[in-house]
């Protein structure tokens, strides 16, 4: 497929804020996209290279973007760099560059999407000594064949910033409405409705009396999708084997599969209210997110977002391997780092495991975690999903042996008095725990899905994951230091919207240890491997987060200065990757800031390492805060 299609569609969505007029222009695309081309056109219409649980990156900033500009037109890296700062968006810079460029050349090579995208995978590959050189090769290599508005949209895909809002919700419907045979979709072509046909073979998938049966139908591919996790799959199945080939799909143990999402309780007695009499309480431990895989004797990790960490936590693997039984399975859990006297810790002290590459026996006895079971689903080849809460936990009572601080089963009580439940609460709380879960116990177990089969009980305001997409420099004693960051939320789409500015809760301290490492491409040293030098940066933060487990304002800094893909005297524009949790005292209107919302006294409690940008707080939960609050 020419690149130049994709293209089209993502100045057709740019133009247009209707969710129908987006899921239109992207099913015209899906409907002539080959199946080869499937996966590249569905991970590029979101700006990616890799699916969201794929930790590879491009590695490209803004100065690389800016020399392989340079390289393309001919002009200097200064020039290009001068008419950056005059528009501050280097898409643009490349559509007017390239567009002077092109009266010179005459004949160029027609881009494709496979050209693309095999190119910018290339990118993500190269690390070490020349890798700078090289990828600025690459980048211009692609600018100087492209068209104008090609060249705007490949800059933004390396940026990782396409300003093109399309969400998991618009590709699902736009999936809908290209691949699904025997649904007939009459759209009104101006954004604002469609109504739909549904041949007599669908119309036996959906139950007889719903009133919604375009609803059942999208159900049907969404709750693939959880399971799969890719849309590219989502389409192929439903090219070759129809709908009904989809209501196959199946767990499969050693693919992630999306975890379930609790909604928020106001008390005790919503808790109730909405999970059911009698329901079970479990702890809520505050650690992250692990979905345990075995198959044919093997331990495989996942975090919530899919990332695969089998390598970071050996103990888990051990403690899982020596305590429970079974040969294949998917367990749901908690692990939970804590002290030497056994005292459980906050998240924030067990996170740098996470992405630990290196040295990892060490750091997994500095930092001991314990894994709180508290769900399964698969076992021996069968899928768990639809059977019953309590039926699942009794299976997981059986297959674990427990030893504390290893391996245990979430903490629970099993009670529909209210009283009870609010004593075991309590007593959660006295733990150190941050509150309980309430579960259904005939609650299925819904992959994705924010359903009311499970709810958080917990005393505080919410805190909110936000992303920084900016940030300014510090002034006096903050010199130096990017002292004041500014946060962003999402809407259904993906686009970010700004909720303001926050600089307290981080600490000052100096880090001597700490040199500039912001050449993300780093120089190898002789004696060193390559990862080492991609990962020196990363273990120079660590040396500051061990204080206190505080963030400061030199790991902050650290962290931004690869990500940046603007600036200006005061400060920068960062591709938005950090997702960090902010604690506020209230949601406030706002008409400064996108989102409509801006935080009063908000403070930075953590960087959350387990999550990603589709992660991160909606404008529709902050909305539901911010009405629960009066
Ligand atoms: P939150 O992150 O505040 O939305 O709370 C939900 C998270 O709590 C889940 O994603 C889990 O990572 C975590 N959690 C801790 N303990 C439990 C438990 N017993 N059952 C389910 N989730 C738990």
């Amino acid at each position: 497929m020419d690149y130049k299609k994709l293209v089209e569609v993502y100045e057709n969505i740019s133009k247009t804020s209707k969710r129908l007029s987006k899921t239109y222009y992207v099913s015209e695309l899906l409907k002539k996209t080959k199946d080869d081309e499937i996966e590249k056109v569905l991970l590029l219409l979101n700006g990616r290279i890799h699916p969201a649980w794929d930790k590879s990156d491009m590695g490209v900033a803004a100065k690389l973007v800016i020399k392989a500009l340079a390289l393309a037109s001919g002009l200097s890296s200064d020039k290009v760099e001068k008419e950056w700062k005059k528009t501050g968006d280097l898409g643009i810079v490349a559509y007017n560059l390239m567009q002077n460029k092109k009266q010179a050349t005459l004949f160029s090579e027609k881009l494709s999407v496979e050209k693309v995208f095999a190119d910018l995978r290339k990118l993500s590959k190269i690390s070490g000594h020349g890798a700078v050189d090289t990828k600025t090769k690459i980048i211009s290599g692609l600018l100087s064949s492209a068209s104008n508005v090609e060249a705007q949209y490949i800059v933004r895909t390396v940026l990782e910033d396409m300003r093109v809002g399309i969400g998991d919700g618009t590709v699902r419907d736009s999936i809908v409405w290209s691949s699904v045979e025997g649904l007939k979709i009459n759209y009104d072509g101006d954004g604002n409705k469609f109504d739909y046909e549904l041949s007599d073979d669908l119309l036996q998938l959906v139950p007889e009396d719903s009133k919604n049966k375009y609803a059942n139908i999208v159900e049907i591919i969404q709750d693939a999708y959880n399971i799969t996790n890719e849309f590219a799959e989502v389409v192929q199945i439903l090219r070759k084997d129809g709908v009904n080939g989809l209501l196959k799909v199946d767990v499969s143990v050693g693919k992630p599969i999306k975890v379930m999402l609790y909604p928020k309780a106001k008390d005790m007695e919503d808790a109730f209210r909405i999970v059911g009499k009698p329901a079970a309480f479990e702890y809520k431990y505050d650690g992250f997110r692990i979905q345990a895989h075995k198959k044919n004797g093997k331990v495989m990790l996942f975090t919530r977002r899919l990332e695969n960490v089998t390598n970071q936590f050996p103990d888990i693997v051990k403690a899982i391997s020596e305590n429970v039984k079974g040969d294949d399975f998917i367990l749901d859990s908690e692990a939970v780092g804590f002290d030497k006297n056994g005292k459980y810790l906050p998240f924030q002290s067990i996170s740098q495991r996470i992405k630990r590459k290196y040295d990892i026996e060490r750091v997994a006895k500095e930092y001991p975690v314990e894994l709180n079971v508290f769900d399964i689903l698969a076992k021996e080849g069968k899928n768990l999903l639809k059977m019953g809460f309590l039926k699942r936990r009794k299976l997981i009572e059986c297959m674990i042996k427990e030893e504390d601080k290893k391996i245990i089963l979430a903490r629970q009580l099993i009670t529909d008095d209210i009283e009870k439940a609010l004593d075991f609460y309590q007593e959660a709380l006295k733990a150190g725990e941050e509150g309980v879960m309430g579960k259904n116990l005939e609650g299925i177990y819904k992959p994705g899905a924010r359903v009311g089969y499970g709810v958080k009980l917990k005393p505080t305001m919410e805190n909110l994951d936000l992303v920084i997409v900016g940030a300014e420099w510090g002034k006096g004693k903050r010199s130096g230091w990017l002292s004041s960051f500014h946060i962003a939320c999402r809407d259904d789409d993906g686009n970010l919207l700004d909720i303001g500015k926050v600089g307290t809760g981080i600490k000052e301290l100096v880090q001597e240890v700490i040199e500039d490492s912001s050449d993300a491409e780093g120089v190898p040293n002789k004696d060193s491997d390559e990862s080492k030098v991609e990962d020196s940066s990363e273990e120079k933060v660590e040396v500051a987060k061990e204080d206190n487990n505080r963030v400061t304002f030199t790991q902050l800094t650290e962290l931004l200065k690869p990500l940046v893909i603007e600036e200006d005297n005061n400060g920068v524009k960062v591709k938005p990757e950090i997702v960090i949790e902010i604690s506020y005292e209230e949601i406030q209107k706002s008409s400064k800031y996108s989102s409509g919302y801006a935080l009063r006294f908000p403070r930075v409690l953590r960087i959350r390492e387990d999550r990603a940008v589709i992660d991160i707080s909606t404008i529709d939960f902050i909305e539901d805060l911010y009405f629960e609050q009066k």
